[in-house]
């Protein structure tokens, strides 16, 4: 997957506070906001502040320091949000992936059953 970050896409904009969100956690490295568009009554996006497209482009580049920073974001995030019957942890990547925000972003939802995985073609 090409890894060419376009700082224009919003939640690039939402980290230089250019539009708002509704944050639930910040740390040094991570932002996680509510979704603007919930599609399960929990909904929250995990981000990077670093300049990553995909999760194969962060898990690839990104210093070790960010990584283990966004995922004890992601870990606090599932302890804060009510999702103690479960959750899932999605991230959409590319053309394929029906990616629409090309800053690395990983969906935490919870608070219904959520169905299958994807749906078989
Ligand atoms: P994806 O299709 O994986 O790229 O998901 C992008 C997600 O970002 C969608 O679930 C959108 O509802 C969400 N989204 C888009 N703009 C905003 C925004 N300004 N604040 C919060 N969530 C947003």
């Amino acid at each position: 997957m090409p890894h060419t970050y376009d700082p224009t896409n919003i939640f690039a904009r939402i980290l230089r506070g250019e539009i708002p969100n509704k944050t639930v956690l910040e740390t040094p490295h991570s932002l996680a906001f509510h979704d603007i568009n919930p599609a399960a009554p929990v909904h929250v996006l995990v981000i990077p502040k670093g300049p990553y497209v995909t999760f194969d482009h962060f898990a690839a580049e990104a210093p070790a320091e960010e990584i283990v920073d966004f995922h004890r974001a992601c870990a606090k995030i599932c302890a804060m949000v009510g999702v103690e019957e479960g959750y899932r942890a999605i991230t959409n990547a590319g053309a394929h992936g029906m990616q629409e925000v090309p800053h690395y972003h990983l969906h935490i939802l919870g608070g219904r059953v959520l169905g299958r995985l994807v749906e078989r073609a």
